[in-house]
């Protein structure tokens, strides 16, 4: 049997500053437990796509002006990003976006706002640094004086302090080195794994998102244009002409 339907987003239209239509019918589901990964080119709109889902518009002052979101079946265009973090969805912005005067576990404690048992906070402070051992080294440090990826990572174990249950990830490979893309989509792989974390992920290197998910949508110009199964898109001949460049 499959597993349940996490997220569903059901043929949504976003504009911006009343005008600008920049989603035009998209839908997409997530299963339970799964890593699905939306694709596509610099503003395709997947990051629109992240924001509808986590009500972060309104302060780019865009809407969500048809169609619907649904949490396990449960509408949720209404809630307000912390009411969604309560609920168990939590994104990881676009660029990192860490606190750069901030310590490394300052920064995780930003993280656990929403979190009020001390004891629970310090279980996942464990949890985090057992996931990424590299940010345990790093915990003094302060975050501008740290590397890109680390800052990544930073960004994710942030994310995780506040026990989500999904994590909507923007564009986690911007910047980073390969070595170092992959060493994030393997920890990302082992939460999924072991946390039975569903993940969303937006990103434009199609190539290494399709090796760690389970199902991939491509978006064009603000529609998806093609998904499926990640394997049956690694295969995919305009896939792999279009998307995947040569050899
Ligand atoms: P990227 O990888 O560059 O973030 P993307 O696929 O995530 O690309 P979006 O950031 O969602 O794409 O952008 C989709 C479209 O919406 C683009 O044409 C972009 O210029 C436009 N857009 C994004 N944010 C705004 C905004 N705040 N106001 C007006 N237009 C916007």
């Amino acid at each position: 049997t499959s597993p349940p339907i996490v997220l569903n987003v059901n043929g949504i239209e976003v504009i911006y500053n009343h005008v600008i239509l920049v989603l035009k019918g998209v839908s997409l589901n997530v299963p339970e437990g799964q890593i699905a990964a939306i694709l596509g080119g610099n503003g395709a709109g997947k990051t629109t796509t992240l924001r509808a889902i986590s009500n972060l518009l309104k302060g780019e002052r865009g809407e969500v002006t048809k169609g619907s979101i649904e949490l396990r079946g449960e509408r949720i265009e209404n809630l307000s990003p912390a009411d969604l973090v309560q609920r168990g969805v939590v994104q990881v912005m676009e660029g990192r976006h860490c606190f750069a005067h901030l310590t490394i576990e300052e920064n995780l404690m930003t993280g656990s706002y929403t979190r009020t048992d001390k004891a629970e906070v310090a279980r996942n402070l464990e949890k985090v640094y057992t996931y990424f051992p590299r940010l345990k080294t790093r915990r003094t440090s302060q975050a501008a004086y740290t590397s890109g990826g680390e800052q990544q990572m930073c960004a994710i174990g942030r994310a995780l302090m506040a026990n989500p249950s999904v994590v909507l990830l923007d564009e986690p490979s911007m910047g980073l080195a390969p070595q170092i893309v992959e060493e994030v989509f393997e920890i990302v792989k082992d939460l999924n794994t072991k946390e039975k974390v569903t993940f969303l992920i937006a990103e434009q290197n199609t190539n290494m998102a399709l090796r760690y998910a389970d199902y991939g949508y491509i978006m064009e110009s603000g529609r998806i244009v093609m998904d499926g199964a990640a394997d049956d898109l690694r295969n995919n001949e305009d896939v792999k002409e279009f998307y995947l460049g040569v050899g």
